[in-house]
């Protein structure tokens, strides 16, 4: 019997150091939070990013989390968050008490559809969260400007879109805070892992006592004072320096995993143009001032029942191919919210499929996924 190679839907890979960090980390007795690691990694994305402070976190949910508490978002705040993306958009905010207003997202990108906003924002909107669906940045100089006009924040979900640019800007640069994720699905990984960008200076402070378990800890750590105390809300948001050191090794060699992750997206895309054209499927859209991040490939299928046909005829090549977020005002605990549906979200959600994408993938096993899709028979 043939044994059939399976292609998973993701899988880590070492890319540069992270081997030889993690036993330096674990040899020098140091695997707290804030350590060599932690530092090298916040250094990093503030000196690339070109932002005045990030605090590595457990998760991009913690950093979320973070957020809300640093925003002082209380019971009858309303939060707009897009209908399509994962639930801790949403939850973050709902822990704090606040009403998330789901928004539709635009056809083309999978973003939020900035022109709903005006409809949307009332007097108890506190805050926008836009999340730059697959790492293609949401249209932010519109939000910017809605939100400065109505005094309401902008936190930026920027799990899928680290090292991805609009107008030349870098996504996580734009929102008073942004969110960033090293969960293993994300371009850049340690497993379990997120960060804070904090690009108002007024809330770094804060946001390293809430970080610290409320307490004024990363100041005693500087030397700052004598001893640290409880001063404020906060919760163990602090990320190992063990972690940090592998993401470390992801980090410094970010270029070039953007860089494998670009070919294989473009592979796709050339790989699948005349199939997408002549099944009606489409392709990933990305406006011209938009440089994505690379975070995945998608298509939307004709219709719900050939996506879900697709599905189940790459998985019996060994393939695995998955859908993506149900639309949050339709999910068990997000109907607790009674809002209406959001059509485009809704559609979209039943036709799109997600391919395998991991920045180690081999040519061999993409060219698999490529044949399987062209061999499918609709
Ligand atoms: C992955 C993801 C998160 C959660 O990240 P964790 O680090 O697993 O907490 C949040 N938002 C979006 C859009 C994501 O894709």
């Amino acid at each position: 019997m043939k044994i059939i190679k399976h292609i998973p839907f993701n899988q880590s890979s070492l890319q540069g150091r992270e081997l030889e960090y993690s036993s330096k980390a674990i040899k020098s007795g140091q695997i707290g939070g804030d350590q060599y690691f932690s530092k090298k990694c916040q250094n990093l994305l503030e000196s690339v990013l070109r932002i005045p402070k990030a605090l590595v976190t457990t998760s991009c949910t913690h950093a979320l989390e973070m957020a809300a508490i640093l925003l002082d978002i209380q019971p009858g705040d309303e939060v707009i968050v897009p209908s399509f993306t994962f639930v801790s958009t949403a939850n973050a905010f709902v822990l704090r008490g606040a009403t998330p207003i789901f928004i539709d997202v635009r056809k083309d990108t999978l973003n939020l559809d900035e022109s709903l906003l005006g409809s949307i924002i009332t007097e108890k909107t506190k805050a926008i969260v836009p999340v730059h669906y697959a790492g293609v940045a949401c249209e932010m100089n519109v939000i910017q400007k809605i939100a400065e006009r109505h005094g309401i924040a902008i936190i930026e979900d920027n799990a899928h879109g680290l090292f991805g640019k609009s107008n030349g800007q870098w996504l996580g640069s734009f929102g008073n805070l942004s969110t960033l994720s090293f969960h293993e699905t994300k371009n850049i990984t340690c497993g379990e892992g997120g960060a804070l960008l904090i690009n108002d200076h007024n809330l770094i402070e804060r946001a390293e006592v809430i970080r610290e378990k409320g307490t004024n800890r990363s100041k005693f750590s500087r030397g700052e004072i004598q001893k640290y105390s409880w001063v404020d809300l906060g919760s163990s948001y602090v990320m190992s320096d063990l972690l940090a050191a592998y993401l470390y090794g992801h980090l410094e060699v970010w270029e070039k995993i953007q860089l494998a992750r670009k070919n294989l997206w473009n592979r796709y895309h050339v790989g699948l143009n005349d199939w997408s054209i002549t099944h009606s499927a489409l392709q990933p859209t990305v406006p011209p001032h938009c440089e994505q991040a690379w975070h995945m490939y998608y298509l939307i299928l004709p219709t719900p029942e050939f996506r879900d046909r697709l599905i189940i005829h790459l998985k019996k090549c060994s393939i695995t191919a998955v859908f993506h977020y149900l639309p949050l005002e339709n999910t068990p605990f997000g109907k607790s919210f009674d809002q209406a549906d959001c059509p485009n979200s809704n559609d979209l959600s039943k036709r799109l499929i997600r391919l395998p994408f991991y920045t180690n993938m081999s040519t061999e096993d993409q060219n698999k996924v490529i044949d399987s899709i062209l061999n499918f028979e609709c």
